[in-house]
């Protein structure tokens, strides 16, 4: 039988969170790498993953951020000044961002138990830019 994609995503992510706190990983919430426009960097995500954000964060979060900015994929809908409102769904680029024990093979091993996922569940890869976050179409089930 095909797993559920949302409870197949929960369980994803707390596995994923045991093992990178396991290796050392440490996020204080403080919102630092989050600053997209600044940082210059690119956070990806996969079909799943905005599947799983959407169906999980409060759409009133998006209010928060100028909407220019959202727009324009500068700015992540869910950052705000107490830190990210969307913790439970943040994608995985997210929860291996951490400061304090950064590793490329880690976090390549735990994308390519997610692309796993994919496969198991029949959801297509879709791995693009999470930016700018389309709320409708992300709460399309895969
Ligand atoms: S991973 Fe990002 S949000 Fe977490 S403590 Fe480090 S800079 Fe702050
Ligand atoms: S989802 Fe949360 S952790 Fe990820 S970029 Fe947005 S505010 Fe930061």
């Amino acid at each position: 039988m095909t797993p559920d994609p949302l409870e197949a995503m929960r369980l994803f992510y707390a596995e994923a969170d045991g093992a990178i706190a396991a290796a050392g990983g440490l996020c204080r919430n403080c919102g630092a790498c989050c600053h997209f426009e600044t940082a210059g960097h690119i956070l990806y995500a996969s079909r799943l993953e905005r599947f799983y954000l959407a169906r999980t964060a409060l759409r009133a979060a998006a209010t928060e951020q100028p909407a220019e900015l959202l727009a324009a994929g500068l700015r992540c809908p869910f950052q705000s000044a107490g830190g990210c409102l969307a913790r439970i769904g943040r994608p995985l680029g997210c929860r291996l961002h951490f400061c304090s024990a950064q590793n490329d093979d880690f976090s390549e091993s735990w994308h390519r138990e997610l692309k796993r996922l994919h496969e198991t569940t029949g959801a297509p890869w879709d791995y693009k830019p999470f930016l700018p976050f389309n709320w409708r179409q992300a709460a399309k089930k895969p």
